[in-house]
């Protein structure tokens, strides 16, 4: 039996000076990521310093909105609606903590492959998930 994701209310998240451009971006349909200038290697969530080397030459870079799901859970308890937890490894490397949305919650599977889309919080700037890529 399908479970379709059902539209729900997302909270809005609370923006901080530092990850401004984050959310500015997310306005405008671009996920940003940030990249060290010392170590070239990048992270999320978006930091002032490199968690791998401590520098503070990190810049935002844009990312292609394209991953895979490395894992997933289904809440289906305790809600007014379904929906699907994820974290989703993009192809620069970095895992986010999302939701998988506009799908059959049912039909999920560890590897499939998602896109970035933006989705509305209460009263705040919108928030990057994720949704099947086919
Ligand atoms: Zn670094």
């Amino acid at each position: 039996m399908a479970t379709p994701a059902a539209p729900r209310t997302i909270a809005a998240p609370v923006v901080e000076a530092s990850d401004r451009p984050f959310w500015d971006a997310a306005a405008a349909g671009r996920l940003l990521l940030k990249r060290c200038g010392d170590c070239g290697r990048t992270h999320f969530y978006p930091r002032p310093l490199c968690p791998f080397c401590s520098s503070d030459r990190t810049e935002w870079c844009e990312a292609a909105g394209t991953g895979t799901v490395y894992t997933f859970s289904v809440m289906r308890r305790g809600t007014p609606v379904p929906y699907a937890i994820a974290y989703v490894t993009l192809d620069e490397g970095v895992t986010m903590l999302t939701n998988l949305v506009d799908c059959d919650l049912d039909a999920i599977r560890i590897g499939d492959r998602v896109r970035v889309v933006f989705k509305p919080s209460d009263g705040g700037p919108p928030v990057p998930m994720f949704t099947p890529a086919r």
